[in-house]
């Protein structure tokens, strides 16, 4: 029987939070190697907290009874500042290491997020391929979010790129599957061909939700196409803070049609490219309109997204612009807040509960977006827990404050209600996450409220990465082909070799 590997290296990075991404954020997230990790794919839950079933069970119940399923490592760690150097080196050392003790494999199905940066390493994820290439001498199948990336490197590394066609994703179980069909037709002799295309855009498709317009027409092509013109479609829609020169929306398909669903999906992305993403209010036009929300208020509560502070986006979550919003406008309305300070952890963790403190949070790990918040109130009770790490809850007026050491993913109604805060009773509950809490909170939720204030998720933030030329919307661009055309071949369509870096 041939023998497959399945591996995992996921995280999604924002290359302008200055707070890395350590080995230990791995470890102590979802880490698992060998034995274990086959019983997690294969009965899950395959990321404890998480996903009962992800990626991988998706491609071991592909490939069970035809190939042998060979586990070797699954690493992910929430979204954040880019790894260090000795990270990403160790996970790649593993990986290798992995693949090297695993005997004989004929092929390997890696599953990358596509938007992971590492300090001071270029395109790491494409070298994590061509590692593993190195010891895997059969097909490489590779699986992307669809925030992920493409580049030339990336593409000519991998026999196959899916995508997820979910956002919110909610499709892991199916792209694993189909990753797995195809490594069998490659085992099988069978290598179909494949073709991509990408744009120089980071912003547009409006909210880019797969089930709303603009996007839907989309994602319903994607799909169209794969009931007969290509065997796999996909739209990558790019995470904008990722620091890749060469970043932009593109499309990639596997099959006999591929060229042509690849240029059809790029036009209508293209076509998509003006409608941005909605603007939001300020955080004292967020609490003036929660305060209007009178019966909202009553049934439920009011959610109020942090869009500048996005912790499932990579944001360090120590903003206190809403929080300092909250405490000073909101008197009358009993609100939920968080705060990732492990400063302010370890000064309240020998204090009891009862205790009146008066200190600073917040602010203290991105101090060029939000400054420290001076604060008195009385500490309400503390708690150990998984993936937050230490958190105090502090009382601050008619604010219920949520200080935690790790990083703070603001996204379901638990992180609340396990340290005792029932969103029945508050007026206004703080998340940090960009669409996914919709679905979570909505028994409770009566009014949602995106709040820009400044921080590292800021959309316009990106325009100030590197780029390797002019990028909509920040630069007027009428077509999207020469662009095309470097990025893939490095040279302009009449042939001629040009230096990406220089064409303006
Ligand atoms: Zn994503």
């Amino acid at each position: 029987m041939k023998r497959i590997a399945f591996a995992r290296i996921n995280q999604e990075t924002n290359a302008l939070s200055p707070v890395s991404t350590t080995l230990h954020d791995f470890e102590s997230g979802h880490y698992l190697a060998g034995e274990p990790l086959l019983r997690a794919a294969a009965d899950g839950p395959e990321v404890k907290g998480f996903f009962k079933r992800a990626e991988l069970a998706g491609f071991v119940r592909a490939v069970r009874g035809r190939a042998e399923p060979v586990p070797v490592l699954s690493a992910w760690a929430s979204s954040g500042g880019p790894l260090t150097a000795e990270c990403f080196e160790a996970l790649e050392a593993r990986l290798v290491d992995g693949l090297r003790a695993a005997g004989r494999l004929d092929a390997l199905y890696l599953c990358l997020h596509g938007a992971m940066g590492a300090r001071g390493i270029a395109d790491p994820e494409t070298r994590l391929i061509k590692a593993a290439r190195r010891v895997v001498q059969g097909p490489v199948v590779v699986s992307h979010d669809l925030h992920g990336n493409l580049t030339r490197a990336r593409v000519e590394a991998a026999d196959a790129i899916v995508g997820y066609q979910t956002n919110p994703h909610r499709d892991h179980v199916r792209v694993g599957r189909k990753s797995g069909e195809l490594l069998l037709r490659m085992l099988d002799g069978e290598f179909p061909k494949i073709a991509w295309r990408t744009l120089p855009m980071i912003l547009g498709g409006g909210k880019t939700i797969d089930f709303l317009s603009p996007m839907r027409a989309v994602f319903r092509r994607m799909r169209a196409a794969e009931k007969g013109e290509v065997l796999s479609a996909s739209t990558f829609m790019v995470h904008p803070w990722n620091d890749d020169p060469a970043l932009g929306w593109s499309t990639y398909a596997v099959g006999d049609d591929a060229e042509r669903v690849v240029e059809e999906l790029a036009d209508m992305c293209w076509e998509r490219r003006h409608e941005q993403p909605p603007a939001f209010p300020s955080a004292s036009e967020a609490i003036a309109s929660a305060r209007r929300a009178r019966v909202r208020r009553k049934l439920g509560c009011v959610t109020m997204a942090d869009a500048s502070d996005v912790v499932t986006a990579g944001a360090p979550g120590d903003s206190t612009h809403l929080l300092r919003a909250l405490i000073e406008q909101g008197s009358g309305m009993l609100s939920y807040a968080a705060v990732r300070d492990p400063d302010a952890i370890a000064k309240l963790w020998p204090r009891a509960p009862g205790d009146v403190v008066a200190m600073s949070i917040g602010g203290t790990l991105d101090p060029a977006h939000s400054s420290p918040l001076p604060v008195r109130g009385t500490l309400v009770s503390k708690h150990d827990r998984a993936g937050f790490g230490r958190t105090v809850v502090l009382a601050v007026e008619h604010v219920r404050i949520v200080i935690t050491e790790g990083p703070a993913m603001v996204m379901r109604p638990s992180f609340y209600t396990e340290v005792g805060l029932d969103p029945w009773h508050a007026d206004i509950v703080m998340v940090k996450n960009f669409f996914p809490f919709l679905m979570f909170f909505l028994p409770y939720n009566r009014k949602t409220i995106f709040v820009r204030t400044h921080g590292a998720t800021d959309f316009d933030a990106a325009f100030t990465l590197p780029f390797d030329g002019p990028v909509h919307p920040r630069d007027a661009i009428d077509d999207w082909r020469p662009r095309d055309q470097l990025r893939r071949y490095g040279a302009s369509p009449d042939g001629a070799t040009v230096n990406c870096s220089t064409v303006a």
